[in-house]
């Protein structure tokens, strides 16, 4: 056998890449592609951005590794005060790891160690979501409530709980309003808090806007913050992992922000190094860092890659230049485009259920009738059929399963770039209509 990449799926021939520019990719036989999805909900400035690129080289002529136990680098330093006062409040502390999973994986640690230096051992259960994601390592995957993902797993995987999500779309009572549902929603968690008994219970975790489980649900209105209520009733610790909506994704530095509501820890990853360095985030307020300070004084953690001084220095050139340039207030007018041509071009569609998200993380889910809301048979795949439709008419996006339960649908994800322009818009939509047309003569 030749020697090659074990890719995800060991039967697909993936082009070769050759370029990228902006918000375009170009393959080696010369087609074009726009990253309509930022790969997965990462790229953030698009590729090539000389100033990025700049800051790499500097940082690696400089010193291109060290190790956390020797020595901190400026570029790391920087990048923390920087992080720091985006996320605000008393989310002071940031400690830097290399994908989002990592930082799952840190938060939880976190979370664990936090309540032994606070003497309290008993303090060991996580409750999350179902139909969430949190990552793909084996702890991370433990309290991701994603069936397919979690399944082949399973007997590797420990134990944690799971609420219903607050997905209004699927999971309103009908007439309830958004309000109504996101107290009865936040409720599930008073609940199952309850039932644990309080005092065994460590943290909840939650996606603040959902990705890529069901694509692109923002919370209802009210619900984190009820949901904040509680965790401080109980003394639980709220984890929000915003790995894929935080770091301006949504118009906000976090989307929390969007809901008033601040987290104990949170998760960033994929916009924080835009796709040029693999970079994530733990960021933990005050209180849980003084749990720290005041107790061992060690976080017992470590990975030999953590605050890579290229990556520290490629991430602040990315948030440099996402202030600098403004880019936020982009998201949010480029986000409003978006949504308003999603409508011209699925409003009348039988077919296309919801259009939602925020900022430039959108989707549609896909229904084969709009009044029951139900599902294609995911057996059918449409979601990977639109994806290939549109891939192959040079427009990137990112699918999403649907439940054979019918607790969630496919839906094609959105997350362009933070650079992109109006026509960018009109030309993403404009392919995506016709791949979802295409996609859909194939299964009805
Ligand atoms: N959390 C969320 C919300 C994510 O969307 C993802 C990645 N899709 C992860 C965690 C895991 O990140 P990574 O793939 O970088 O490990």
């Amino acid at each position: 056998m030749t020697t090659h990449v074990f890719h995800r799926a060991l039967k697909s021939a993936l082009p070769c890449v050759a370029g990228g520019d902006g918000i375009t990719l170009r393959d080696a036989e010369g087609r074009t592609y726009i990253d309509a999805c930022g790969g997965a909900a990462v790229s953030c400035l698009g590729h090539g951005h000389p100033a990025v690129l700049e800051a790499m080289a500097a940082q690696a002529r400089q010193a291109a590794y060290i190790h956390t136990s020797f020595f901190t680098s400026q570029a790391a330093e920087k990048l923390a005060a920087r992080v720091a006062e985006n996320c605000g409040g008393d989310l002071n502390h940031v400690y830097f790891v290399d994908s989002g999973s990592e930082a799952t994986e840190t938060a939880l640690k976190m979370a664990r160690q936090y309540w032994l230096e606070r003497g309290q051992p008993q303090r060991a259960k996580v409750i999350s979501r179902h139909f969430s994601y949190h990552g793909n390592t084996l702890g991370a995957l433990s309290v991701s409530g994603n069936r397919w993902r979690r399944e082949p797993y399973a007997p590797l995987l420990a134990d944690a709980s799971f609420i219903e999500p607050c997905f209004f779309y699927r999971h309103a009572e009908p007439g309830e309003t958004p309000e109504a549902y996101g107290e009865r929603a936040a409720a599930a968690l008073e609940k199952q808090i309850l039932e644990l008994g309080p005092e065994t219970v460590m943290a909840f975790i939650a996606e603040t806007v959902v990705g890529a489980t069901t694509g692109a649900v923002t919370p209802a209105p009210g619900y984190l913050k009820r949901v904040r209520e509680i965790c401080d009733r109980y003394g639980v610790l709220l984890i929000l992992d915003e790995v894929m909506c935080g770091t301006g994704r949504t118009g906000t530095f976090l989307a929390a922000h969007a809901e008033g509501v601040a987290a104990d820890i949170v998760t960033l990853a994929k916009g924080l190094g835009g796709g040029y360095q693999a970079i994530a985030a733990v960021v933990c307020s005050d209180k849980v860092y003084e749990g720290f300070y005041n107790g061992s004084g060690v976080f017992q953690h470590g990975l030999t890659y953590s605050a890579h001084p290229v990556a520290c220095a490629a991430s602040l050139a990315v948030q440099e230049v996402i202030v600098r340039d403004n880019l936020l207030a982009n998201v949010r007018a480029r986000g409003e485009d978006l949504t308003r041509a999603l409508h011209g071009r699925f409003g009348n569609n039988h077919n296309v259920g919801d259009i939602r998200g925020r900022g430039l993380i959108q989707a549609i889910e896909l229904v084969r009738d709009r009044g029951g809301k139900t599902p294609f048979d995911p057996a059918l795949k449409l979601s990977q059929r639109i994806k290939a439709e549109a891939f192959a008419r040079g427009l990137m996006v990112y699918p999403g399963a649907g439940c054979a339960d019918g607790r969630a649908g496919d839906h094609i994800l959105l997350a362009p770039p933070y650079i992109v322009t109006p026509a960018d818009i009109e030309e993403i939509v404009s392919r995506l209509g016709e791949a979802v047309d295409a996609a859909l003569v194939a299964v009805n």
